[in-house]
């Protein structure tokens, strides 16, 4: 049995809470992204290459905050995390600071495969992807008209303008094969307006991005440096190990732990056995689910 879940960031919806067509094409994306990783799934494909996919799938499109149409940094320019990881060997590979790769989950997966090493940072990724035969453009490609917009509002109001208006958030998935394996992506272009050189949550593994089979495999968006601080998805994993709570009970308690921290943000997980967890303490999160032999559930939550 496989299950898949994928997500497009939580936050407020903004303008798009009250515009059916928007809504319509953020769902239209989610399943676009949800097949992707699911036609792998159905083929005996691995975990790993089903959230890479569904991932690649949310990156290409400029309607969220990862790849093309990514938020902007401080200076307008885009700079770029994602994170892979795989639950039966904790294999893990993460890019921050990525300009000129056109899907750093894909830069992601090289690191995992080929270095030595978990993580690349900045113009040495950019370089290795070269390396690596991936895609390579112009930080222009990842500029869309929406995210300047959204750049320029937040300068003009110094209070900022709501997480994920317009165009939405961070992306990720997690996803358990027909063998039991898991695995996890995030990726990401983090905080409007940014100072430019921050990393945030979703590439540093714990954070943003884990996988372990003993557990969950989990991806999650939100307030990064939160994340970070407490180090969010190994807590859930953590929750699992150590005090052997069901997953449904781990989400909650990681989520209220979040909410008394003043942070908002959600998280997606699966567990060893296919159980598929979302949760959000925020306005609201965009997701999408599959269990193998059921219909498939996507929804602005
Ligand atoms: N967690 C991401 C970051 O801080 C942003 C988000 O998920 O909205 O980079």
């Amino acid at each position: 049995m496989y299950a898949l879940a994928i997500h497009g960031g939580a936050g407020a919806l903004g303008p798009a809470a009250h515009d059916p067509a928007h809504q319509a094409a953020l769902c239209a994306a989610l399943t676009a992204a949800l097949q992707a990783g699911e036609r792998i799934l159905q083929d005996d494909g691995t975990a790993l290459d089903a959230v890479e996919a569904a991932v690649v799938a949310l990156e290409d499109d400029p309607l969220f905050n990862a790849g093309r149409g990514a938020v902007l940094a401080a200076d307008g320019s885009v700079e770029l995390d994602a994170a892979i990881m795989e639950g039966t060997t904790l294999r893990a590979g993460a890019v921050a600071l990525v300009r000129h790769t056109r899907n750093p989950v894909r830069l992601a997966r090289c690191v995992l495969e080929r270095l030595p090493h978990v993580m690349l940072a900045g113009e040495a990724a950019d370089r290795f992807a070269a390396q690596s035969a991936l895609s390579r453009v112009a930080n222009d490609y990842f500029v869309t008209e929406q995210r300047r917009a959204q750049l320029q509002a937040r300068a003009a109001d110094s209070a900022g303008v709501s997480r994920g208006s317009g165009p939405w958030g961070t992306v990720g998935a997690v996803a358990r094969d027909r063998r039991g394996q898991l695995a996890a992506a995030t990726s990401t272009g983090g905080t409007v307006g940014k100072r430019p050189g921050r990393i945030g949550d979703s590439p540093i593994i714990g954070a943003g991005t884990y996988a372990d089979d003993s557990a969950c495999a989990v991806s999650g968006t939100g307030h990064g440096e939160w994340f970070v601080r407490i180090v969010q998805a190994y807590d859930l994993v953590a929750r699992l190990r150590y005090a052997h709570q069901p997953l449904a009970v781990a989400m909650q308690e990681a989520l209220e732990r979040l909410s008394s921290l003043g942070a908002h943000g959600g998280l997606i997980a699966v567990n060893a056995a296919g159980e598929i967890c979302v949760r959000h303490n925020c306005e609201s999160m965009l997701g999408a689910s599959v269990c193998e032999g059921q219909a498939p559930q996507v929804c602005i939550l």
